[in-house]
Formats: C-alpha cells, structure tokens, sequence
C-alpha cells in the first residue's frame, strides 16, 4: 500500500497497523487521528493558494484529517500557468530566487527546472528624463538609479537587520517611518529630481499603486532580504522563474499531500463554539473542525463574517487590506528586436517593460501602478502604451488577468499601507481561538512574494500541528 492511502486509511480507521508501524508514520508528530464523521475534520484550510497547500499538505502528512477549502475551480491562488505565444506563462505569482529561503528548499526538494528573463541579457534601456524619452546602454542606466536606490534604502540596514523578524528593532523613529508613505520619504531625499522620478516609479510598482499609498518602512524590507546587496534582490525579485511554471510546483506539493480538497467552495462564515470550529460555505454546508487555518488573501478577509467577531484592529486591518492593485501583461511584438530593459516614469500607462522570452517575434513583460492608466483588454491603449518606450513596436496581441475584480483575491501583491506593519502585523498574526492566520501577506519575511506564503503556511501548520498533539 503507498505511504499516502495508508495514512488515509488510517485516518479513516479502516488500516489494520501495529503502534509501531503507525508510529513510525507519523514519526515525530506522534498524533494520529480518531475516526471522523463526514464534513468533520482535524483542520480546515480556508483557500488553496502557496500558503493553503503548503498548510494542507503539513497538516496532513502529520495524520491529522485535513480539508482543503478552496473557493475558486483551481488551486494556486494568485499564481497560475497558462499558454502564451508557446511558453509556460505565469499571470500571477512568478520570480523567485535563492534568497527566498522556503520556494528555493521547495524548488531544490522537488528538483524543478527554472528558466531566467530574457532581460537579464538586456542590451538596450530605455528611460524618462524630464519627460524626453532616453535609450542608451547598462552603464547609462544603472549608476544614476543604483545610486538613488542607495539612498532610498538607507534606513534599512539599520532598521532590518533581522528582515524575518520584522519589528525586531521597533522603535519611535521606526514607528515614524512606517507612518510616513513612500512618496513623502523620496520627496526628502538628497538625490536629483530625474533619480527621483526613478525610485518613485520604482516604490509605485513594488506597491503596485501610488507610492504615496505604501509605507515607506515596509517598501525596505526587499533589501534588506536580499543581505542588502542590490543585484541579490534583483535575482530575487525578477531573474528566475520555474521552467514550466509555478502550477508544477503546486502539483508536486499536491502529490504529497493526504488532504480531502473540495473546489468551487467559498467559505462565508466561521462560528467558533466551546465544541470547535463551523465553517458555513456559499454551497449552504456546515463543515466543522478542531481548528482552522485561515489562508485567503488579506483583501478578501472583510467579507468573511466571524462569530464571535475578530478583534477591532484585526477587522480594521482587514478592511484596510494592502496596496497591490496595479497590473501586469504580457505583450507580443512583431519581429526582432533589441533585448530591452524600460523604466518610466511613475504617472506613465507601464512603469516597467521588458523583454522575457527573445523569440522571433518578441515577448515582453509590463508592469503598471495603475489600472485607470491602462485598460489591459483594449489593444490600442496596450499599442500606445507600449510606443512610449519603443516607438516602432506593433503589438501582435497579449494577455493579462485583472486580479482586482476577481473577488477572490481583489488586488495583486502585498504592500502595507503606512502604520500597518506598527500598529496591526503582530495582532494580524494572533491566532483568534480555533482560528489561525496564513498567508503571504501575513509572512515576517519575503511578505507579498510566493515565498512568503510557503513561509506563513509552514509556519502556522506547525503550530496546529503541535495544539493538536494536546488535545
Ligand atoms: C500579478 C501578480 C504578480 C506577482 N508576482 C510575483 C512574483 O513575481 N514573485 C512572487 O513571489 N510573488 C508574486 N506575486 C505575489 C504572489 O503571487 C502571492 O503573494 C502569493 O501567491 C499569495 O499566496 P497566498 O497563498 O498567500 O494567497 P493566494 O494565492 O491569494 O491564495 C488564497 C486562496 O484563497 C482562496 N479564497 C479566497 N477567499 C476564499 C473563501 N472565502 N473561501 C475559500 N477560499 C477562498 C483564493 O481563491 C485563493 O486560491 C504576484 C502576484 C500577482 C497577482
């Protein structure tokens, strides 16, 4: 019998095994499950994206019964592979890198391929100084930036020192700068008004919104991740991605995991009573649990209803949600063309372009704050948007997902707001009795990154883990 159908048989009680043999199955978690009835579990986890799978599939090969609870059809959350122009493409979630401690040990577990950005090879870049449009060479380009960025991180090697432990060296001048927005700290920077515009466009799309409504705090933790070092977070945040995708890496954690997964299922409400833990869903079920792992987008949380309620900084966190709200396309030009590097301004329709696959016709990557600027479904606003940097491209087509209407995520990647990480990040991470808080935007380290969400959900799987043990 395999390893997995023997644990479930165990957990349904129908395994004939010795204390031995079961010991040494659950090895040291040392907890097993009792038979269960139907639509009763150990642990729910509430949605299947990194953090939720990674949660299931620790939670369940410690032999605690484990549902899965995904609202949409799929799992992967905010990351998917879909075909486009005849590569593996992932619309969400994408870049990662060897400083991200959990994807790189899931990466290096499963021995998957990865495969880098064509923009790495960038020969041509392409650039705004006071509203003219540049293009020169790499050492046209990233000294002036590079140098701003020195400034712009400056507080990080003294205020993250210990980036996955973020508020390790919470103080009054740190509160400070957590209140303070991104754009207002570049305002008082001592650099020109072009490097300015640099690193305005640059915190805009770490953000994925104005940089005027992201803590400036928060936007330096990616150095300071990155051992500070300025090329590492670019390995991290936009060199290597998986060959086929970020779905093969959720199959393969998938295959691991003993999990009972239901799709289509939108939890809408979540009862704790001194017996456990109800989930009602959008089907009208009633499922119940001794704990729940909580591992939705942090924007979607308000319209979940708690009873009792959650605590006051916790709803007002929740409704307040995070930044990332901008978006991101992939676009095919006709012909060959120079591998480019682009970076505008922050008020232009694509902050950041470049080149990801260099084929015969060519593949580029855009990146925008703002999706007012840029209507990602109208071909000539992709055309017009896409000539403010290469004037003679012809866009043959693209393909983007708009993850700010799609209920179940309502927004992209995770920035906090100013104040968030001081005033709400410990309390977002408090357990509410049964109930338990996942996910990459709740992570201490890479927060917003795929990383992140295998970080949280290990993390608090753990911690489950353990409570049951006591039970
Ligand atoms: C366009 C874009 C680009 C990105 N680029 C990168 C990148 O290059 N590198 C990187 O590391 N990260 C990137 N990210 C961020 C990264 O994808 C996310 O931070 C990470 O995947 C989030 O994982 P998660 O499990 O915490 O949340 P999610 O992936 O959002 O998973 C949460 C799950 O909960 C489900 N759900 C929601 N509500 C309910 C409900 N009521 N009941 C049941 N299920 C529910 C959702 O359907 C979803 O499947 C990007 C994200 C986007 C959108």
């Amino acid at each position: 019998m395999k390893r997995r159908d023997f644990i479930k048989n165990i957990a349904a009680g129908t395994a004939v095994v010795s204390t031995a043999a079961v010991s040494s199955l659950t090895r040291s978690h040392e907890y097993s499950s009792p038979v269960r009835k139907k639509n009763e579990f150990d642990v729910i986890v509430i949605g299947g994206g990194f953090a939720g799978v990674t949660a299931s599939r620790d939670l369940s090969q410690s032999g605690a019964n484990t549902l899965l609870l995904e609202a949409r059809p799929r799992l992967g959350g905010r990351t998917f592979t879909t075909k486009f122009a005849g590569h593996d493409m992932d619309v969400g979630g994408t870049w990662f890198g060897w400083g991200q401690p959990s994807i790189w040990s899931e990466k290096m577990k499963y021995d998957l391929a990865i495969t880098e950005s064509a923009a790495i090879k960038a020969t041509s870049f392409v650039w705004y100084e006071n509203g003219k449009r540049k293009e020169g060479a790499a050492e046209d380009y990233w000294p002036t930036v590079y140098e701003a960025y020195d400034a712009y991180y400056e507080p990080a090697y003294k205020y993250f020192t210990r980036p996955h432990d973020p508020l390790y060296h919470n103080s009054e001048e740190f509160i400070k700068l957590d209140n303070m927005s991104a754009k207002e700290a570049i305002e008082g920077l001592k650099i020109s008004d072009i490097q300015k515009d640099f690193v305005r466009s640059f915190a805009a799309i770490n953000g994925h919104a104005d940089s005027d409504k992201s803590s400036y705090l928060d936007q330096l933790r990616w150095l300071a991740l990155s051992g500070f070092n300025k090329d590492f977070m670019w390995v991290n945040i936009g060199q290597y991605k998986l060959k086929n995708g970020t779905s093969e890496l959720i199959e393969h954690m998938m295959a691991d995991s003993n999990a009972e997964v239901k799709l289509g299922t939108a939890a809408t409400r979540i009862v704790q009573t001194s017996s456990g833990v109800s989930v009602f869903t959008n089907r009208n079920e009633e499922l119940k649990a001794k704990y729940v792992v909580m591992a939705a987008p942090l924007n979607v949380l308000k319209n979940i209803e708690f009873s009792p309620s959650i605590s006051p900084v916790k709803q007002k966190a929740f409704k307040q949600g995070h930044t990332g709200s901008g978006v991101k396309i992939y676009i095919k030009i006709k012909g060959k063309h120079p591998i480019v590097y682009a970076n505008g301004t922050e008020d232009m329709a694509l902050n950041y372009l470049w080149t990801e696959y260099d084929d015969d016709d060519q593949i580029l990557v855009g990146f925008g704050k703002d999706p007012e600027k840029i209507d990602v479904y109208d071909d000539e606003m992709v055309q017009k948007a896409v000539r403010e940097y290469l004037p003679d491209a012809e866009v043959l087509e693209s393909f983007s997902y708009d993850w700010n209407i799609d209920p179940y995520s309502k927004g992209t990647w995770c920035m906090y707001p100013p104040g968030m990480l001081t005033t709400a990040f410990e309390e977002m991470n408090r357990p509410e009795g049964l109930v338990h808080f996942a996910g990459a935007d709740f992570a201490n380290g890479w927060r917003g990154f795929i990383d992140g969400a295998i970080e949280s959900g290990a993390r608090n799987a753990q911690i489950v883990i353990e409570k049951l043990k006591n039970i």
